[in-house]
């Protein structure tokens, strides 16, 4: 295999597929939170926790030396519970749309003054979407490494727009060049690859 067509491979669309994948089978049995403090340090909390990831927004502010901060939170299913139970389980209970929660409320934690507004969705959705440009990316991948990149050697990966016959950096034979069939027949297969 060639290094130039193993340059191509799309190792962080194969990566973020692989995660998205492993935070949902790891959710079943541990919630996992990112709390991000933005400014005056009001808390965002990224979770994922029993095959939903969440994202939900407070106005609850831990003060401006936690602002530009983070703490990752992790334990068991079970640890989160209360948490839980306060935030979505109970009055008033989160929309739901399409498998998505939509949910808001006041009075975070008993914290008055308070509210905060979550999204829910679940892990099959977003590896669904993460899953896309994974395969887009190898469908890519694999027509350049049996037909070469358009307009590119074969060989060399140089520029062979300008060049007939052969690669003016190789030598190595440009395919489709040798009579105006072949040229039509690469023409098609271009707009085949682009289309
Ligand atoms: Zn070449």
């Amino acid at each position: 295999m060639r290094f130039s067509s193993l340059a191509r491979f799309p190792i962080l669309r194969l990566l973020l597929a692989t995660l998205v994948g492993y935070l949902w089978w790891r959710s079943h049995t541990r919630t996992d939170v990112l709390a991000i403090f933005i400014n005056d340090g009001k808390a965002q909390l990224l979770a994922s926790d029993r095959g939903r990831a969440v994202y939900l927004w407070t106005n609850v502010s831990l003060g401006p030396r936690r602002a530009y901060t983070y703490d990752a939170l992790h334990g068991s299913n079970a640890e989160f519970d209360a948490v839980r139970q306060t935030l979505y389980e109970t009055n008033p209970l989160p929309e739901k749309v399409a498998g998505v929660w939509l949910g808001s409320g006041t009075g975070v934690m008993g914290m008055p003054n308070s509210n905060y507004r979550m999204i829910s969705v679940p892990f099959w959705q977003l590896t669904i979407l993460a899953f896309i440009p994974l395969a887009l990316g190898l469908r890519t991948f694999w027509r350049r490494r049996l037909w070469g990149t358009p307009g590119h050697c074969g060989a060399c990966g140089y520029d062979t727009r300008f060049s007939s016959d052969r690669c003016p950096e190789c030598g190595s034979a440009i395919p489709g060049s040798k009579s105006a069939e072949a040229k039509d027949n690469q023409t098609q297969s271009q707009m085949a690859t682009e289309a």
